[in-house]
């Protein structure tokens, strides 16, 4: 049935390339190539004692607006094809990745859940999808409903880095029944689509760490 209503899409609505319109493809061989020369990004933000590391296949503000139409297909595409085209597309960024950045081991992937009224609005959450993406390039298991958001918090871009924070602080739950039963000692990965401030990560670190959980890094497609 998905696999029908994809072939319906598609006829309906034929791909263009993201990079020069041409039809056909999500992303032509040229455009494709285009993208190679973008770096992954990966940093540290510390607050007091603890360290978050954070990576990013791509950089949100580059001159040839290429990765903020790829953001912006993964939010507000959920087709199955666009899962496919990411895993394509990403499994070729891999190897910009080392060994020792803990993409290793036991691997857990959270999403950064979105808040049950928006996710109804929008249909689908682009951070389970992209977790579902990753895990084909480090296996490992998703966790949706390991952390909930428990308010639907003013829209974050209104405010200001305090205010982000603020408004974010205890505004995720986690779920005891679902933390039994997974294994404390495997990395956590949050996921998200863009990385701005990485307050929302840290803001799911500090359930995580109440928790006694103590690795755990944060990975999106791209950093603003
Ligand atoms: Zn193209």
């Amino acid at each position: 049935m998905k696999m029908f209503l994809d072939f319906l899409q598609k006829l309906l609505f034929p791909w263009q390339c993201l990079g020069c319109g041409e039809f056909d493809a999500v992303l032509c061989p040229r455009c494709r190539q285009e993208l190679e020369f973008l770096e992954m990004r990966s940093w540290a933000s510390i607050r007091g004692n603890n360290q978050l590391n954070m990576y990013s296949f791509f950089e949100y503000q580059e001159p040839s607006g290429l990765v903020r139409r790829l953001i912006k297909l993964v939010k507000y595409q959920s087709m199955a094809s666009v899962g496919e085209f990411f895993s394509d597309l990403l499994l070729e960024k891999k190897r910009l990745f080392r060994k020792d950045q803990g993409f290793e081991g036991k691997l857990y992937y959270i999403p950064v859940p979105l808040h049950q009224r928006r996710y109804c609005e929008r249909g689908f959450n682009q951070a389970e999808l992209l977790a579902n993406v990753f895990k084909k390039i480090w296996p490992g298991e998703v966790l949706t409903n390991l952390l909930t958001r428990v308010e639907y918090t003013t829209a974050q871009a209104s405010l200001d880095r305090e205010g982000r924070l603020e408004n974010l602080r205890g505004k995720f739950k986690l779920n005891q029944e679902v933390l039994q039963k997974l294994d404390k000692n495997a990395k956590f990965i949050l996921v998200d689509d863009v990385i701005t401030t990485g307050s929302t990560m840290w803001a799911m670190v500090e359930e995580l760490k109440k928790m006694g959980i103590s690795k755990y890094l944060a990975l999106s497609l791209a950093r603003d």
